[in-house]
């Protein structure tokens, strides 16, 4: 007789707000794919309780977690080892814990890369980069684009601080060219650009009927325009399609940053498709 084995091995997300993020559809979906006694917990965490939710995490032996707003960067004090592309941007998303070794990643990035490289076939390297927002999904993004070889990155955004920040970071720790551009007016795209990415929460639902202030005419068939907005057909996906760019949505980054960190948990091939197919479902039952 086989012994029986009724517990669970646990990874989530501590956020705050945290009610609303849909990770635990996409991973329950991979657990039930594979036939895995895993459980995925949203954890409302306080900032002030960071620490202890840390704590609690070794405490209960869970397996990882993934970090989200606000606790991305503050995460990083109680980390024992922090990859070095994590590193560089200064935020972490998921923790991997290896018997008393709590270790950081930042999968956002990989999985914008994974949907623009291996579903759109765009090779990044040489590439002109314009970039609309400096906050973390942007960091994650540009930090994956210049180690993996383009050639120059505009950051448009509307606070100076942080699009400095990040341009800074960029010139000094990758090889990529980076320049800071004030995001005052419509923008207009510059005709040598070869992807544009849409990194603001800009079209974020409710706000579905707002899209970013460019100039939409400047666009030019053959541009690929990327969003992080992880819905399908944002405005302004939409408006770049008519000019005629190659779309790319947020949904493939979101599902690819969720499969990459599966693996790092459990160490198998994440079940991409069953993972899509639960986070549209959802996106659909809930439009
Ligand atoms: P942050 O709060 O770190 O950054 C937000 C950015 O958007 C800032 O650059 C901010 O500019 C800019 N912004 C917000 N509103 C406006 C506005 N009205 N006009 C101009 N700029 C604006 O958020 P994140 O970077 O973490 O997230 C950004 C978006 O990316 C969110 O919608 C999030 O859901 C999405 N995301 C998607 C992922 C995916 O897998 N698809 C993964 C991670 C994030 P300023 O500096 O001036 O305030």
């Amino acid at each position: 007789m086989v012994n029986p084995n009724y517990k669970a091995e646990l990874v989530g997300v501590f956020g705050h707000p945290v009610a609303e993020n849909p990770t635990v559809v996409m991973q329950e979906a991979a657990f039930q794919a594979l036939n895995l006694n895993w459980r995925y917990l949203t954890i409302e965490v306080l900032p002030e309780d960071l620490g202890a939710a840390m704590q609690g995490l070794r405490a209960f032996q869970m397996r990882g977690i993934n970090l989200t707003i606000p606790h991305k960067v503050e995460v990083l004090k109680y980390l024992d080892v922090v990859k070095p592309d994590a590193a560089l941007m200064g935020a972490v998303n998921t923790v991997v814990r290896k018997d008393d070794l709590l270790i950081g990643e930042n999968t956002d990035g990989k999985g914008f890369m994974r949907a623009l490289v291996q579903d759109a076939h765009v090779d990044p390297k040489g590439t002109s980069v314009v970039i609309l927002g400096a906050g973390g999904a942007a960091r994650a993004i540009t930090v994956e684009l210049a180690l993996a070889g383009a050639r120059q990155i505009s950051i448009v955004n509307r606070s100076e601080d942080r699009g400095k920040a990040l341009c800074e970071l960029l010139n000094e720790k990758t090889p990529v060219q980076a320049d800071y551009i004030p995001w005052v007016d419509a923008y207009k795209i510059p005709q040598d650009t070869d992807i544009l990415i849409n990194a603001t929460s800009i079209g974020l639902y409710p706000n579905v009927d707002q899209k970013p202030e460019i100039e939409y005419d400047s666009l030019r068939e053959g541009m690929v325009v990327c969003d992080v907005i992880p819905t399908s057909n944002t405005l302004f996906l939409t408006e770049a399609e008519k000019h005629g760019a190659k779309i790319i949505s947020g949904l493939g980054m979101l599902v690819y940053q969720g499969a990459i960190g599966f693996t790092l948990w459990t160490g198998l091939e994440a079940p991409v498709e069953s993972m899509y197919r639960a986070l549209l479902d959802t996106f659909n039952t809930n439009a």
